[in-house]
């Protein structure tokens, strides 16, 4: 079946009407998995176990759940019992989790049947897809260019319409970034609405799960399916909402608002098009506001972001020792069979990030780095919490230019790159992961025959109405936009 064009309610109702059996679509959906694994999106292929899941489905499908039978893919960081769990490290390349992960145990209860685990940057640090321990994934448009991370696979997996959706995590943007690159929806919800147990972390005041979708209205099924306060993560909250009911109920007059600072950067044809976005919304009787954001604190986003997950991330993943989990080296003692296996195991970017990030978690440094970064993100989140007063949903570029190609990537020097002025706007949708505000990206325009993004966002715990506004945007834009269609064309 093709993915890419297909709602959720109507593979669904496929299902029920015997147009196709659990057992047919997932044989289809494992076929054209495997065809695709020289791309490198999966770490794994659950080929037996969703066999098997989709054989006890066959004349069982839920006519009242619409996840019922239908294939998915995890990104690799989430545990799942019995299964392969490597959050694209080596160091867990042997890792199999006796447990599950909430979401992994959420997505059970509704008999949605899982394909893979999709592969990511190495414990999710990065925005490239390329470093991966099981090889670089690249973008399903143009191999040429990266397909953007860390939740590379599932990008991949959506964009290529192998499955109808994915589980991603964001720290930074790994969700809404990728979304932007490949055409397709990627949203992460407010902090803690989905429970993170069992997810294994990059830096846990900044992580969240979410979903790479092709629509909007798919990620209401989705989020009443995971939303739930979960005693087992002590970040997770409560937020409830009808998501299925009200996702189609748009208010007569919401109030947009964009940044001045950020959009000043925009050039070309997509300040053009994001310039005809407000005078449609405009003309449908909307406001669009245009705001002030403190060009210090724009310009502290790209260090304030680096220094806290840098910190938080060597501190979270110091269990990754080669001795508890995963793969070990050899060594005298316990303490050189630490630093062989991590030596060995770990790639480039996550010994540059646990180096810095353990330099800060010296006891000298304690106060002068990372307690001071802390009081910057207090004042990102005040300024962003200041725009709210004005305007109900913010836009927000997550790119201003299509996927860079690979050698682009790699020619780049990146901490040279971030002392450039204008870094943070390659670093803005981190804004919604310092404050935990929900934010989406949805497909929006085309350059060079490649997908750009738009980014929604609203105030924390808004989960409701950021995807309202996105929905209604979807419609906007199939209406006035031009996009990069299916790969067939
Ligand atoms: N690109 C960001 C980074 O390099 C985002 C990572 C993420 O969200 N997991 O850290």
């Amino acid at each position: 079946m093709d993915f890419k064009n297909t709602t959720l309610k109507e593979i669904h109702n496929k299902l029920v009407n015997k147009e196709i059996t659990p057992l047919e679509l997932v044989k289809q959906t494992l076929e054209v998995s495997k065809k695709e694994l020289n791309s490198n999106f999966l770490i794994t292929l659950c080929e037996n176990e969703a066999l098997k899941s989709a054989q006890e489905l066959e004349d069982k499908v839920d006519i009242n759940n619409i996840l019922s039978a239908i294939p998915f893919i995890h990104k690799d960081n989430i545990s799942t019992k019995g299964i392969l769990t490597t959050a694209g490290s080596k160091i867990l390349s042997n890792y199999i989790p006796s447990f599950d992960a909430t979401i992994a145990t959420k997505f059970k209860d509704a008999k949605s049947i899982l394909i893979g685990k999709a592969a990511l940057d190495e414990l999710s640090m990065g925005g490239t897809g390329l470093f991966s321990f099981n090889g670089e994934v690249r973008n399903p448009y143009d191999n040429e260019r990266i397909v953007g991370g860390s939740s590379s696979g599932s990008a991949y997996a959506v964009a290529k319409g192998i499955v109808p959706f994915a589980t991603g995590g964001d720290t930074g943007d790994s969700i809404r970034k990728p979304a932007s690159f490949n055409g397709i929806v990627g949203f992460k919800p407010t902090y803690g609405s989905i429970s993170r147990y069992g997810a294994i972390p990059y830096a846990p005041s900044l992580d969240h799960l979410g979903f790479f979708t092709n629509n909007v209205e798919d990620l209401a099924y989705l989020c009443e399916a995971t939303y739930e306060k979960d005693i087992k993560d002590f970040t997770s909250i409560e937020n409830n909402h009808e998501f299925i009911k009200n996702i189609n109920s748009v208010d007569k007059k919401i109030k947009f608002g964009y940044i001045k600072q950020v959009d000043d950067i925009i050039e070309g044809q997509l300040a053009k098009e994001y310039k005809k976005m407000y005078g449609i919304l405009k003309n449908e009787g909307h406001e669009v506001v245009e705001l002030d954001f403190n060009e210090d604190l724009l310009k502290a986003i790209p260090a304030t972001y680096m220094m806290i997950s840098f910190a938080e991330g060597v501190s979270s993943n110091y269990n990754l020792d080669g001795i508890k989990y995963g793969i070990r080296a050899n060594g005298k003692d316990y303490k050189e069979i630490i630093k062989n296996s991590r030596t060995q195991a770990f790639g480039e970017t996550v010994k540059r990030r646990f180096i810095i990030g353990s330099y800060q978690l010296k006891s000298e440094n304690q106060e002068l780095l990372l307690a001071k970064s802390k009081k910057v993100r207090r004042l990102i989140v005040e300024e962003i919490e200041r725009l709210y007063q004005k305007v109900d949903i913010l836009i927000l570029p997550p790119t201003i230019k299509p996927a860079p190609t690979v050698k682009e990537v790699y020619g780049v020097d990146i901490e040279q790159q971030k002392n450039e002025n204008n870094s943070f706007i390659d670093d803005l949708l981190i804004l919604a992961n310092f404050n935990g505000m929900p934010s989406i990206t949805i497909p929006f325009v085309k350059e060079d025959n490649m997908p750009i993004g738009i980014n929604l966002n609203a105030k924390p715990k808004e989960d409701l109405k950021v995807l309202q506004a996105a929905k209604y945007l979807e419609q906007i834009i199939n209406d006035n936009f031009r996009q990069v269609g299916d790969f067939n064309e």
